[in-house]
């Protein structure tokens, strides 16, 4: 078998990064503005806290700016929605990202849903959703489009492949498996009620994890020579797939980290760039 492909998202996102800097330096040049993306966490969660930093950090890297918004633990649905609400009669504000998940007693697909459309960067509105599977103008679900940007970026081959979805959140399993479809692949979607999983994963040509457990995808699931993309992300950098065993069978896969991950924030900025740039009819 040959050394597998490794699919860096790392440094794809760097190089996206450098045309990024320059089209936020024309927003700038033309309008005097400089692009926002607005992030709502609630709540203290580590992790979520570290995403949000990165996020903003990667704000800087292109020249935009972000705003913080904390909101408390005990926050409730209301008081989110508003907050949302705010930002999108909010001018100065291009896109609107909720750090999720939020707190169980918070209803996040209803604050969700209120991000208005036209700032709904992270690409978790409903409506958002729907018209992704249609194929209409929308923005699109930052985690599975990181995906789909990979995956076209090292020329892997999509159509007619057999592709296996493990995982059907709504920000992750659901909408990868629609843009999956709507690229002429042949898609199975597996869940925590799936009978027969490792029969399912053994017939794909693409895996993608999304479980949230570690190591969750063993190497003798794999069918040799399928590309494995691990959108998981668990505690001591370790992604959903056992990828130290899985490598010898694979032909491709993404490394857990510097490989979905960095990608996904690279999407979110890259759609708060071009929110900015179709509000000010910039092409
Ligand atoms: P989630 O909402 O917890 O969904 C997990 C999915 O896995 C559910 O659909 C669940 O099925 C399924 N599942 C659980 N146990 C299973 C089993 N034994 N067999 C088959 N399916 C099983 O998680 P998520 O938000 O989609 O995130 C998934 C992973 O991706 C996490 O590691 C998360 O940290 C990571 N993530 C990474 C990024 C990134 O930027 N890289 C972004 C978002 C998430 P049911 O629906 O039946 O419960």
């Amino acid at each position: 078998m040959k050394t597998p492909l490794i699919l860096d998202g790392k440094t794809l996102a760097k190089s996206i990064e450098e045309d990024l800097k320059v089209r936020v330096q024309r927003i700038k040049d033309k309008t005097n503005t400089t692009p926002v993306l607005a992030t709502i966490i609630v709540g203290n969660d580590i992790a979520s806290v570290t995403y949000v930093r990165m996020k903003g950090n990667a704000c800087k890297r292109v020249g935009m700016d972000s705003l913080k918004i904390e909101m408390s633990e005990g926050a409730s649905t209301e008081e989110v929605i508003e907050k949302i609400k705010e930002l999108n009669r909010d001018d100065n504000v291009h896109g609107i990202l909720l750090q999720h998940p939020v707190p169980s007693s918070i209803d996040e697909m209803a604050c969700f849903n209120s991000i208005d459309l036209s700032k709904d960067v992270d690409g978790v509105n409903t409506s958002t959703f729907g018209r992704m599977t249609m194929q209409l103008n929308s923005f699109k679900c930052a985690t599975p489009y990181s995906i789909m940007k990979i995956l076209k970026h090292y020329d892997i081959q999509i159509e007619g492949k057999e592709v296996v979805v493990i995982g059907r959140s709504p920000i992750l399993g659901k909408p990868v498996a629609m843009m999956m479809l709507n690229e002429n692949a042949t898609v199975t979607i597996c869940h925590s009620k799936t009978k027969n999983l490792k029969d399912i994963v053994k017939r794909a040509d693409i895996v993608i994890a999304a479980v949230g457990k570690p190591k969750f995808v063993q190497a003798e699931w794999i069918k040799d020579g399928c590309v494995l993309i691990d959108a998981g992300y668990n505690a001591g950098n370790v992604g959903d797939i056992d990828i130290e065993n899985a490598i010898e069978k694979c032909s491709a896969y993404t490394p857990v980290p510097g490989g979905v991950g960095p990608m996904t924030i690279n999407c979110l900025i890259a759609q708060t760039v071009e929110s900015a740039e179709k509000k000010f009819g910039i092409v």
